[in-house]
């Protein structure tokens, strides 16, 4: 399956490849405030197309390991990207930033971010 998703103004858009089943909601300090359901999944099964490149920003944190993306003309965050344990890239999507998903349909995990 692909799954095609943009921040709110379209400036960055996103093609995920890979079957989307479940997502998780985490309660650290910023998957709380933001709100986001992730979906994580290799760098290579990511497409990211940027308007221009100065409409992404980066927003890091803590380890500084992982850059949340986000759009600096409607504020939306639709992926971040990091290293996984076993040095992989990988993407976490933001759910709620793919068109057209039916949330009710996807299996929501929940991960106590907050405590690890
Ligand atoms: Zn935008």
């Amino acid at each position: 399956m692909k799954y095609q998703g943009s921040c709110h103004c379209g400036q960055v858009k996103f093609v995920a490849k890979g079957e989307l089943t479940e997502a998780l909601s985490c309660n650290c300090s910023i998957c709380q405030k933001k709100g986001s359901l992730l979906w994580f999944l290799p760098s290579n099964q990511v497409k990211v197309s940027l308007e221009t490149p100065e409409v992404l920003a980066n927003y890091t944190f803590n380890k500084h390991v992982i850059n949340h993306h986000f759009c600096k003309n409607c504020g939306i965050h639709p992926y971040a990207q990091g290293i996984d344990a076993e040095g992989n890239s990988i993407f976490a999507i933001n759910v709620r930033c793919i068109d057209d998903i039916d949330l009710d349909k996807i299996k929501i995990n929940y991960f106590d971010g907050r405590s690890v």
